[in-house]
């Protein structure tokens, strides 16, 4: 199907009723093709994308929509893999404008918006020592309002910590427009009072439920494992006011009858004691047969990996060498974790291992470890499998991850009839792994939707297995949601008289079917394989993406245009664009995506570090900037990496100049420059830029330890206060007795970074080449390392030296290089009292907050990094070229600032420092001039250049 057989025009009295009542309505072709997109393999698109920004512009858009009698769906994080997320209705954002987090009774409880992801609010909780009960594996993306929509659950919580068991309160907004509190007292009289009917009717339908026998006892047994296939029925058998058992029906409904406003839960320990081991078995039989003596011996977490996930994970670059060993045969293992919450109790429970063990029919004697390398490793293995499989699979295929589950005792039936069927249906690279202690497993297919023949394999398949696992006593979904995938199949699982309190319960709060229809409970027997997702192959970095959407919330863009994962769909839905021949829509489509995906994007990479396939969508926005260029702005960049030193004196001096003239000549200049240099490449001067810094100084030494490659931009950028980074560092240096040397053309020489990140590549070679040059010879071939004093540069020096062949030179922040060397050989003393920090894009990419930290530490009592701390997306010049982006990028992060209120502020890149300094007011330098301050106050040294 092509994308413009489903964008049809929005009707213009939806619009202008929508308009009317909510601020932000998305009707463009990317506001709708860019949201159609969530994990599933499900492909609707909406008919316009709304965000309101609270809960009565919500309550007015669902009115709205009801009275155009058309359907509407909540989305939040978009991490739902059943199709519950997606809608050919309006699709409303309930996560941009709905993450606030309060943390209550010291941490026992805690109050959030539903857009709150489960990441944010367990770093909101993690000082008290507590976190949520419910743990899913999508944490850094899932969200309050889906993880309650879904009952999701994860490795740990089991039936006993999830949504279900720890909900304490919430707001909920019926279709009817009623908002519900049940935290009041009174909140069941209220309900009666305004909604007789639903009252009444949860009431009877309790009264019919608990009256039937067979009911009763078929829902004891779906309940007694995860299960959130249909409605939560169980709600009628442990509540019994109508409010209560409201609530609980919320839970696990997908979105089909009430929106959550606001959420309080209980919150559980967090139990940072842990042993880990793998377990491996000769076969699954021995696996599964050991698992009763495995829960009674108290795991947390018990994960299975069936004999593929074994050899998948052998592939694992960390795998433990015993496993690389083994020669997999029908082997299965099983990855047991203690969670203690001292290190008494672990001590108890790890005396008791070698007991438990010696009666399991082991493979391999097994180790259990305290050891968070160890530990790392074996986890890596375990959720590297989704990577392994969903990353390698064939270009044009869409990846569906599958969710069952059975009674324990029945998981080694169900999964070597699994297995059987993958053989039989041709899925040879199925892995089977999963939360065996719940007796609930994943297995994940890869399938050509848009082949007619793979289609009917899936859908043979899918009937067998729904057939092998209702055989088997179990659940067709245990966590991610009935959705569209399951909906014609809850009859079957539950029977018809509990299928007919369903659909009860769905005409009785949602009588016009206006939220989500065709999710959780649907009548078309077929509609499992209609909206089916095609990926069509596009370029690298894109033809990877599952979709799942891990990225979104670490990117600085994603609250002002686009996400990572945004940005890559709609590359794909380009193409489709293209290959269905519609010239108009490619034409809108590029046109709208060159500044809601090119120029807005920072290229930081956040979006690499969230990404469980590792696709870095800077490197797609790199390489599409480079298409862009044309041949003279490509010759201008090029002749300024031949000139360098040039350039960098007459930006700075640029910059002292303008801060000295009236405000228009500044401005004139900046178009003067734009003409020649391309409008995106010559950032807008504004008043609060500082004036030019000093120039580079060479350093020559016999007895250096190390390189210093000082960042250009401090030469471009003049400091807060007297001097530099530079001159601190160095003074650090000549404290700790640690002699330096620098390239002896280091005015000339740049990271790249202002090449690569604008796709300006004859420049950029120019650059490498020169640096390799230089930096071989200033090493002697690789013998010192290299020390750079701004992080965006150390990682982008990185990069260069390694794409320039250069790898045994060594690369190392001036941070880290201070904290491994410098720190131990200074003073310690008088402190000052607190101090903010903002880590980078690049320091987390690097590795070295945790060294940030200590040296932050070292110079101040207090030390805070903000809980909303993101990339500032200042970006080397984007922060200038597109203020709005650092502008959005850092309001989280500057409300955290300022209720801080420290006595400095503080971060180790320049312009990130500028970034944060526009962002909060606050003078951000960078951590070594503050390090530098502190220890020359306890020596009282005098002050001036070192050198
Ligand atoms: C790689 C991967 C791993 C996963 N691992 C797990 C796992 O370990 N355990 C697990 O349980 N799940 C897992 N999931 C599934 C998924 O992440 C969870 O179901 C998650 O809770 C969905 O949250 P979300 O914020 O993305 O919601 P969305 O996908 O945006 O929405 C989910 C549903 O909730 C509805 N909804 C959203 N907000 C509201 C609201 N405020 N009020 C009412 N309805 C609302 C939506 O309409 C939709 O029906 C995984 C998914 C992926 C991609
Ligand atoms: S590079 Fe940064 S701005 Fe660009 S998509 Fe990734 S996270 Fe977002
Ligand atoms: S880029 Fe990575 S994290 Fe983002 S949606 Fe794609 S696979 Fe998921």
């Amino acid at each position: 199907m092509s994308p413009t057989d489903t964008l049809r025009p929005v009707p213009d009295t939806l619009r202008a009723a929508l308009e009317t009542v909510c601020k932000s309505v998305g009707t463009r072709a990317s506001d709708r093709l860019a949201a159609a997109h969530d994990a599933s393999h499900y492909l609707l698109t909406p008919s316009v994308v709304v965000t309101p920004s609270d809960v009565e512009e919500l309550a007015a858009v669902l009115e709205v929509a009801r009275t155009d009698g058309t359907p509407v769906t909540f989305r939040s994080g978009g991490t739902s893999l059943s199709g519950q997320a997606g809608t050919a209705g309006v699709l409303i954002d309930t996560r941009r404008n709905f993450r606030s987090i309060e943390v209550l009774d010291e941490g026992a409880r805690v109050r959030t918006g539903p857009g709150a992801t489960v990441r944010a609010v367990n770093t909101r909780l993690a000082r008290y020592g507590r976190k949520l009960g419910p743990d899913p594996a999508s944490e850094i993306a899932c969200t309050i309002g889906g993880v309650i929509a879904n009952n999701s659950s994860g490795m740990a919580c089991g039936v006993e910590a999830n949504t279900y068991r720890t909900l304490d309160s919430s707001i909920l907004v019926l279709p009817s427009g009623t908002v519900v509190d049940t935290s009041l007292a009174d909140a069941d009289e209220r309900l009666l009072r305004v909604e007789p009917v639903i009252h009444a009717g949860l009431l009877g339908l309790r009264d019919r439920v608990r009256g039937d026998e067979r009911s009763v006892s078929a829902l004891r047994d779906l309940f007694a494992f995860k299960n959130t296939m249909g409605y939560g029925l169980n709600s009628f058998l442990d509540h019994d006011r109508a409010v209560d058992i409201l609530e609980h029906l919320v839970i696990g409904s997908e979105g089909t009858i009430a929106f959550v406003a606001e959420a309080t839960f209980r919150t559980v320990p967090v139990l940072a004691h842990v042993a880990t081991g793998l377990l491996v078995f000769n076969d699954l039989a021995g696996a599964t047969s050991s698992l009763p003596s495995l829960v009674a011996a108290g795991f947390a977490t018990i994960e299975l990996l069936d004999a593929t996930s074994l050899r998948v994970g052998q592939r694992d670059p960390s795998a433990p060498q015993s496993l690389r060993n083994l020669n997999v045969v029908g082997h299965a293992a099983l990855l047991v974790e203690y969670q203690e919450q001292t290190a008494d109790e672990l001590k108890v429970q790890l005396a008791r291992v070698p007991e438990v063990l010696r009666e399991l029919p082991l493979a391999d004697p097994a180790v259990m470890s305290t050891d968070p390398a160890r530990r790392a490793q074996l986890w890596h293995i375990r959720k590297g499998l989704y990577t392994a499989v969903a990353g390698s699979r064939p270009s044009g295929t869409t990846a569906l991850l599958e969710d069952i589950a059975v009674p324990v005792e029945r998981l080694y039936a169900t999964c070597s009839a699994l297995t059987e069927l993958f053989d039989r249906y041709g899925y040879p690279e199925s892995v089977i792994f999963g939360h065996a202690k719940d007796g609930n497993v994943h297995f994940m297919i890869n399938e050509q939707f848009d082949s007619p023949e793979m289609l009917v394999r899936y859908e043979a398949f899918t009937e067998d297995m729904v057939q092998l696992v209702l055989g088997q006593g179990g659940t067709l979904k245990a966590e991610h949601g009935t959705g569209r995938i399951m909906a014609p199949f809850v009859r079957r699982q539950y029977g018809d008289e509990l299928y007919e309190v369903m659909w009860a319960i769905k005409r009785l709060i949602d009588p016009h079917a206006q939220l989500n229809p065709g999710v959780l409970l649907n009548e078309d027997p077929a509609s499992h394989t209609q909206h089916l997702k095609t990926t069509p192959p596009v370029e690298e970095e894109v033809d990877r993406c599952v979709e799942c959407g891990y990225c979104e919330p670490v990117c600085p863009s994603k609250d002002i245009t686009t996400t990572p994962r945004e940005r890559i769909v709609l590359r794909r839905e380009i193409a489709r664009a293209r290959d269905a021949g519609d010239a108009i829509l490619v034409a809108t489509l590029e046109r709208e995506y060159d500044y809601d995906a090119i120029q807005t994007c920072a290229v930081d990479g956040m979006c690499q570090t969230a990404c469980p396939v590792l696709i870095n969508t800077g490197d797609l926005v790199r390489r599409l900037r480079g298409e862009d260029v044309s041949a003279p702005v490509q010759a201008a960049w090029r002749a300024s990496a031949t000139h360098w030193r040039t350039v960098t004196r007459i930006g700075g001096s640029a910059l002292s100049i303008a801060r000295a003239t009236p405000s228009a000549l500044p401005k004139a200049a900046t178009t003067a420059l734009r003409a020649i240099a391309g409008d995106d490449n010559v950032p807008e001067y504004s008043n609060d830029l500082p004036g030019g810094g000093n120039r580079r100084r060479v350093i020559a030494s016999d007895q250096a330890a190390a390189v210093y490659f000082s960042s250009c931009t401090t030469t471009m950028f003049g400091p807060v206060g007297d001097d530099g980074v530079s001159e601190s560092f160095i003074r650090l240096c000549e404290r700790a007795g640690i002699q330096l040397r620098t390239p002896d053309d280091i005015p000339s020489l740049c990271c790249g970074t202002p090449w690569k990140s604008k796709g300006l590549t004859t420049g950029y070679a120019t650059m490498k080449r020169r640096v390799g040059e230089s930096l071989r010879r200033a090493t002697q071939d690789g013998s010192l390392p290299v020390v750079c004093d701004a992080a965006s540069c150390t990682e982008g020096l990185e990069i260069l030296l390694s794409s320039a062949g250069e790898l045994g030179i060594r690369v190392i922040d001036a941070v880290a290089f201070v904290d491994e060397f410098v720190l131990p050989a200074l003073p310690t003393g008088a402190k000052i009292p607190s101090l903010t920090v903002h880590p980078t894009c690049s320091s987390s990419r690097l590795g070295i907050n945790p060294a940030l930290l200590r040296v932050a530490a070292a110079a101040s009592e207090r030390v805070v990094v903000p809980e909303d701390w993101g990339c500032c997306a200042f970006a080397g010049d984007r922060g200038m070229l597109h203020p709005e982006l650092t502008a959005s990028a850092t309001r989280a992060e500057a409300a955290d600032v300022h209720r801080a209120a420290s006595a400095e502020h503080a971060s180790l890149n320049r312009t990130c420092e500028l970034g944060m300094t526009r962002a909060t007011g606050a003078p951000y330098r960078h951590v070594l001039q503050i390090l530098d301050e502190a220890t020359r106050a306890m020596r009282q040294e005098p002050t001036g250049p070192a050198h």
